[in-house]
């Protein structure tokens, strides 16, 4: 069963080819710039096989339907592609950003569910019309194949209304759906299966604060395997600290800055948004970067760790505080699979709480489900890397099995 996998944003598209049968890639690629006067279409055939075949071509790529249909070439290629005919796509899965209330689910796209995901264009004015251009290019290339949307909303519906709801006046929850709705979720899902496959322990007994660190970053309180409450809000901003986010601010700082420094509400969104979190606090947003500049003296860097990873350390608390019980905690994405000091400073201070990292394992590379607790701690670590192209195929599998 092949599944072909496009997580479309608004100037580029990832896509991926996935054999089910094994869970193995068969292509991996990345169309970037549409849009602009030079863009790059890049595809890696057959990865890490005998046969690995890079391809790439730069030119102007007008819109996504031209984008993707560069890509598509390039995966039928005559002789070094990996598909011969497009009925040998079973499935094609999307990734979209926000399902709003609508989605609990992967679902079959529709002509209903299509009006859905633009009926929450308000919602993410910026991720959901992206994907939405992906899954009209993919519907008009793949004819015929069936197209399945995965929600990035889907895994945090199981969050209760005293955990999602905002103090404000209700009707803004009624007329304008304003609610903590949650995203990384196929991410904090996958980590916390496999988690639980490492464990050999079912998901289902097991409570776990599952940490995704990227550029974005959030923190989900899984009980029982479900989500009860995360950090990502209404939009992907509140929360942690993030690469260019802010995460968590006085919410009376637009006022302030609206009166105060004259910036208008477009000039305080952008503010939080991308000149924000890490960057905002030393001009670096990659954490290898801000280690660099740490080894080399520069104390805003230094200050830009000590506030992601304090957020971090806080918010591990309330949610254990939610949870009583933690069975595990997951670090994943880039930061959280890479970088040993930012996951040390998230738990420091945590041993009387039943968390204690065992130095050396947290210090080795890792690439693979990996225990980084010491054998008393009664709160487990992992590091699980997360693989949101296997985690949408997969749902996509349990989707067509029904
Ligand atoms: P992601 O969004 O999951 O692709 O993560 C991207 C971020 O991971 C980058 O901006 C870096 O800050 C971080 N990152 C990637 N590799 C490393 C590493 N080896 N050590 C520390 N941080 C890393």
């Amino acid at each position: 069963m092949k599944i072909l996998v496009i997580n479309s944003g608004s100037s580029s598209i990832k896509f991926q080819l996935l054999d089910m049968a094994r869970e193995s890639v068969l292509a991996s690629g990345l169309v970037e710039r549409i849009g602009e006067p030079q863009g790059l279409v890049k595809c890696i055939l057959k990865p890490g096989t005998e046969k690995e075949h890079v391809v790439k071509k730069t030119q102007a790529i007008k819109d996504h339907t031209s984008g993707m249909r560069l890509a598509v070439e390039m995966l039928s290629d005559k002789d070094q592609g990996v598909i011969a005919d497009k009925r040998d796509v079973s499935a094609v899965g999307h990734r979209v950003v926000h399902g709003g209330e609508d989605f609990h689910e992967p679902t079959v796209i529709t002509a209903e569910v299509l009006a859905a995901i633009e009926k929450n264009i308000p919602l993410a004015p910026l991720h959901n019309p992206a994907n939405m251009d992906g899954i009209r290019v993919a519907q008009e290339l793949f004819a015929g194949v069936v197209q399945v949307a995965v929600f990035d909303t889907a895994f945090h519906q199981t969050i209760p209304p005293h955990a999602y709801h905002y103090a404000l006046p209700y009707e803004l929850y009624e007329k304008e759906r304003i609610r903590r709705y949650g995203f990384h979720g196929t991410s904090h899902k996958f980590v916390a299966g496999e988690c639980a496959k490492a464990m050999g322990r079912s998901l289902e007994e097991l409570n776990l604060i599952t940490i995704h660190l990227g550029n974005g970053c959030s923190m989900t309180a899984v009980e029982n395997g479900k989500s009860v409450d995360t950090t990502l809000g209404l939009t992907p901003l509140e929360g942690l600290v993030m690469g260019t986010r802010s995460g968590d601010v006085d919410p009376a700082i637009h006022a302030f800055l609206a009166r105060n420094c004259h910036m208008d509400i477009e000039a305080i969104d952008r503010l939080l948004n991308k000149d924000s979190g890490l960057k905002g606090l030393c001009g670096l947003n990659d954490m290898r970067d801000i280690h660099a500049a740490i080894a080399a003296g520069n104390e805003r860097a230094k200050l830009a760790l000590a506030v992601q990873t304090y957020r971090n350390k806080k918010y591990v608390g309330a949610f254990m505080a939610v949870l009583g019980r933690v069975d595990a905690i997951i670090f994943t994405a880039g930061i959280g699979e890479n970088d040993g000091v930012v996951r040390t400073m998230s738990l420091q201070g945590l041993e009387p709480f039943g968390i204690s990292l065992d130095r050396e394992a947290n210090t080795q590379r890792m690439t693979k489900p990996t225990l980084i607790s010491q054998a008393e701690s009664r709160t487990q670590v992992w590091v699980i890397p997360t693989n949101e192209e296997l985690a949408i195929a997969r749902e996509i599998k349990v989707v067509l099995s029904r």
